[in-house]
């Protein structure tokens, strides 16, 4: 039965646009093992190339409609597979792991940013009256949160400074966002730097530390449930 479930996604989802590729004899000669295998590799082919493809026809429309969804930023900047990830998930405890990415997808609970439950897009907090609160909202302006913005961004400029040389203050809210959210991604597909293993691990783990004081944001707010 599973060989024959396994079977049927093989021809009806991934392999759609291929023909099948073995006859009934090597057929009943295919072990599980090698289905399952094929399957998650012919699976992550397909689901990068339609990732490509989107990306590559969402790219240069509709710029006036941008969509505030994180979703489409990802698209603008062009984020796609990155080395560090892996990384990522080794350094960071799973709460911390489940944030970043839900800021990064833009899945969350920010009320502008649900996807279920539509009661209201605004901020909860009084102080904020109408502000819809999305993501710059939150990291960014929401009254609420004066006291841990200021740790929060006084430790990202220190790194920020160390790496770059200027201030976060003389950065704008996208390319700030981009730096919390995917710090030094470009930085670390550097040549140099992925042939440097000392100065790779330097930035690994300087990315390491932004995403860190993001999760410690997101905690000393306790906006997110953990
Ligand atoms: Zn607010």
């Amino acid at each position: 039965m599973a060989k024959a479930a396994m079977f049927d996604i093989y021809q009806t989802r991934q392999w759609k646009e291929v023909e099948k590729k073995c006859t009934k004899q090597e057929w009943e000669n295919y072990g599980m093992k090698a289905i399952k295998k094929e399957n998650r590799r012919s699976g992550l082919y397909g689901t990068l190339n339609e990732w490509t493809r989107y990306k590559r026809d969402r790219r240069g429309k509709k710029k006036g409609a941008r969509s505030q969804s994180l979703t489409q930023n990802l698209i603008d900047w062009d984020i796609g597979y990155h080395y560090a990830y892996k990384y990522e998930m080794s350094k960071l405890l799973r709460w911390q792991w489940c944030i970043v990415t839900q800021l990064r997808s833009g899945h969350n609970c920010l009320n502008a940013q649900k996807k279920y439950g539509h009661d209201s897009t605004l901020c909860d907090q009084e102080v904020c009256g109408d502000l819809k609160e999305d993501l710059r909202h939150y990291v960014y302006v929401c009254m609420a949160y004066g006291q841990q913005r200021n740790t929060f961004f006084d430790a990202l400029d220190l790194i920020y400074m160390d790496v770059y040389g200027i201030s976060i203050d003389s950065i704008d809210y996208e390319e700030l966002i981009q730096f919390i959210l995917f710090p030094l991604q470009e930085d670390l597909l550097d040549k140099d730097i992925r042939r440097d293993t000392a100065a790779r691990l330097k930035l690994l783990n300087q990315r390491i530390t932004v995403l860190k004081l993001l999760c410690c944001y997101v905690e000393d707010t306790g906006r997110f449930k953990k």
